[in-house]
Formats: structure tokens, C-alpha cells, sequence
């Protein structure tokens, strides 16, 4: 059983030398508990929060522990009622061939509504998240424009489909040329800008000539900085993610306090921003099957999967994804289904 564990916990950003891979028996299933063997592994950027020593909003890995994940595994064996051998399930295995489940956190894959890698993707976290933030906590009227940033993601580009159905018009902010060409072309958003462009506040301005009354809030940084003045009175800041503060370390942050500008946009501008962890909104993951489920199968939501053979090849594709790299949903393929 070949896992990789959390070698040493980075400053900054994260290096393959933080991780190591190791190797073990393949575990036996005691009563209650079915064996998996892991098919795809998720890389999440949450998964830089759980490196460091303090807890994030998600408790910390331990150096030496296997690093967390969410995984579509095939069962092998099985001691654990209602699970039979060859049925895929969808869990947080982690980042290793094999491991032991008691049932705990998972939900049964099945193929006929979405390929299993998909219970990673569109109809897995990433697309509940993407549902819930902007359905249930931004609530988009047809007309009203919805900016995203790490739009070409595995949320932002959920989030672009999902606002262009209801009818608003989406302005995609992403990291490069390929990525806007990508989302305005095959995901349909209105205008795609990137925000590496050094006019990027002016684009995204004459982008933007009604305001913005929805932005859905990934990554802080220079996009938030450019995205704040032109926020409508009465807009709704779902805060999903801030990657381009993830390997800051230091707390407060150094640098100029930017926080009284921040506030007097809030209360000039009313604008109503929430954060949300998509754990806490796993009631709605009934509706969002179902609604999902059926958009995928209509082709009227499409999904990818940037997909990354081998176990041993997550850390570098973990590292790569926190820095762009990605495609829709970054994911590694431990074995072949
Ligand atoms: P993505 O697939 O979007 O991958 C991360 C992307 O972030 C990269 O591809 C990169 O795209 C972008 N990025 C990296 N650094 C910066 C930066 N400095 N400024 C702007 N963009 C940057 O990951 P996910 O879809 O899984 O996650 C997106 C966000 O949603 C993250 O912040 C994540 O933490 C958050 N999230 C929150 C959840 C919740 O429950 N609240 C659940 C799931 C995700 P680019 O090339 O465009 O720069």
C-alpha cells in the first residue's frame, strides 16, 4: 500500500520535498469495515490550509500522516452491510492506494448519471460548492452580472455555466490567454479577462458598464482589489476561497492596512458578503444530484477533468494546480478503472 504522508510542513509555497512516499501492507477489513482501492484522488487547494500547523477552518495534517483527499475507490472486500465488492463509492480515502472505510462520508458513484471521475468535479465538492454559493447564498437574478475569478477551475468553471443558465451575464476572470479562450468559447462566458494583463482594472472596468452585482469570491488578491469598486449597492460576495493568500504566512499580514477602504465600500456600496464552507450545505446534496445530474446529462453544463496519472505524481500536481495549472478539475488516476 503506497501512500504519501505530510513530510514537513512548508513556508510559503509548498515543494514535492514536503511530501514523501511510503510503503505498507495493504490493510485487512475488520467487521463493519470494507478495503478500497483508490481509482482518482482529488487535489484541492483547501489541501495548503491542512499543511500548516494551525487549524484552518479543517483541522491540520499530522507530519507523518497520510495527507487527506477526497477519492472514488472500486470495494474490494467487504465486512460493511451494503457494500459488495466492485461497487464504487466516492469518500476521503486520501492520498494512498488502499484504505480501510467504515462508511463514514461516503457516497455510493453511479456511472449512469456521470462518468466517476465526476464525483470529484461537477457532481462531487467542487460543484456543491459552486452550487451553493452562488444559488443559495448569492442568489443571481436573470440580467444581473456575475464576475469569477479562477474561472477555468473546478468551482469557477461550475460557476460560469451555472450563472449563464439562470440568465446572467458572466464576466470569467482567469490566468491566461488559453484559459479566457477556453471559457468564453466552450463555457460561454460574456467576456473572459486575464488578470496577469497589467490593465487588468480598467479592462475589467469597461467589461463591467452596468457594475457588478455578483462577485463570486475565490482567490482576494489584486482581482478583489480591482473587483471592489465596481461592486453595485446592494451585491452579494459569496466568499468561497482566497488562494492568493494561502501561502502567505504571518499573521496579520504585513503590508498596508487595506481594511478601513474595505469596510467603507461595505457600508457605502451595502454590500453583503458571506463566507461559506460547503461541508455545512451537504442537506442540499440531494437537490444538487438531481438538478446537476440532470443539466450533465442534457449537455447543458460540461465538465472536465485535468487528470494526472499516478500516485506518485500528486504532490507535483497539487503544487502545480495552486499555481494555475489546472484545467477544470484537477484530479490524479491512482489505477485505471
Ligand atoms: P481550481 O481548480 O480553481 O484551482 C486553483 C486555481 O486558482 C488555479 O488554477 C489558478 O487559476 C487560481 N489561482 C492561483 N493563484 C491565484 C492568484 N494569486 N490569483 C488568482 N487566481 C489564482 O481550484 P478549486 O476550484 O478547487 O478552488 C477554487 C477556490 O475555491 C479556492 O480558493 C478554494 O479554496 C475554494 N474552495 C472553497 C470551498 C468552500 O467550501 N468554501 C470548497 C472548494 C473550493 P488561474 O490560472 O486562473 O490563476
Amino acid at each position: 500500500n503506497r501512500r504519501i504522508v505530510l513530510a514537513r510542513r512548508p513556508e510559503g509555497e509548498p515543494g514535492v520535498e514536503d511530501f514523501r512516499l511510503e510503503a505498507g501492507p495493504v490493510p485487512e477489513p475488520g467487521p463493519g469495515e470494507m478495503l478500497c482501492r483508490t481509482l482518482y484522488l482529488s487535489v484541492d487547494p483547501y489541501m495548503r490550509g491542512r499543511m500548516n500547523a494551525g487549524p484552518s477552518y479543517a483541522p491540520s495534517v499530522g507530519l507523518g500522516d497520510v495527507m487527506v483527499g477526497g477519492s472514488v475507490s472500486r470495494v474490494l472486500a467487504s465486512r460493511l452491510e451494503g457494500y459488495v465488492p466492485g461497487d464504487l463509492v466516492a469518500g476521503f480515502n486520501g492520498w494512498q492506494d488502499y484504505a480501510l472505510s467504515d462508511g463514514t462520508r461516503i457516497r455510493r458513484v453511479d456511472p449512469e448519471l456521470a462518468p466517476p471521475p465526476a464525483f470529484l468535479g461537477a457532481l462531487g465538492m467542487t460543484g456543491l460548492t459552486a452550487y451553493v454559493g452562488l444559488f443559495d447564498i448569492a442568489d443571481p437574478q436573470p440580467g444581473e452580472t456575475v464576475a469569477v475569478a479562477a474561472a477555468a477551475g473546478a468551482v469557477g468553471s461550475m460557476v460560469v455555466q451555472l450563472a449563464t443558465l439562470r440568465g446572467c451575464r458572466v464576466v470569467a476572470i482567469a490566468g491566461s490567454p488559453a484559459k479566457c479562450g477556453y471559457l468564453r468559447e466552450v463555457l460561454g462566458a460574456d467576456v473572459a479577462l486575464d488578470y496577469h494583463d497589467p490593465n487588468f482594472p480598467e479592462t475589467l472596468e469597461a467589461a463591467c458598464p452596468q457594475g457588478i452585482d455578483v462577485y463570486f469570491e475565490n482567490v482576494g488578491g489584486a482581482v478583489f482589489e480591482a473587483v471592489l469598486p465596481l461592486l453595485n449597492i446592494g451585491a452579494r460576495v459569496p466568499v468561497c476561497g482566497q488562494i492568493a493568500h494561502y501561502n502567505d504566512s504571518g499573521n496579520p499580514l504585513p503590508g498596508p492596512d487595506s481594511l478601513p477602504r474595505l469596510m467603507m465600500w461595505v457600508l457605502g456600496r451595502r454590500l453583503r458578503m458571506q463566507g461559506f464552507i460547503v461541508g455545512d450545505h451537504l442537506d442540499r446534496l440531494p437537490d444538487f444530484v438531481r438538478e446537476m445530474g440532470g443539466w450533465l446529462r442534457e449537455g447543458r453544463i460540461r465538465h472536465y477533468e485535468d487528470i494526472v496519472d499516478g500516485l506518485e505524481n500528486a504532490p507535483a500536481a497539487f503544487i502545480d494546480m495552486l499555481r494555475g495549472g489546472n484545467l477544470g478539475k484537477r484530479l490524479i488516476r491512482v489505477v485505471p478503472e
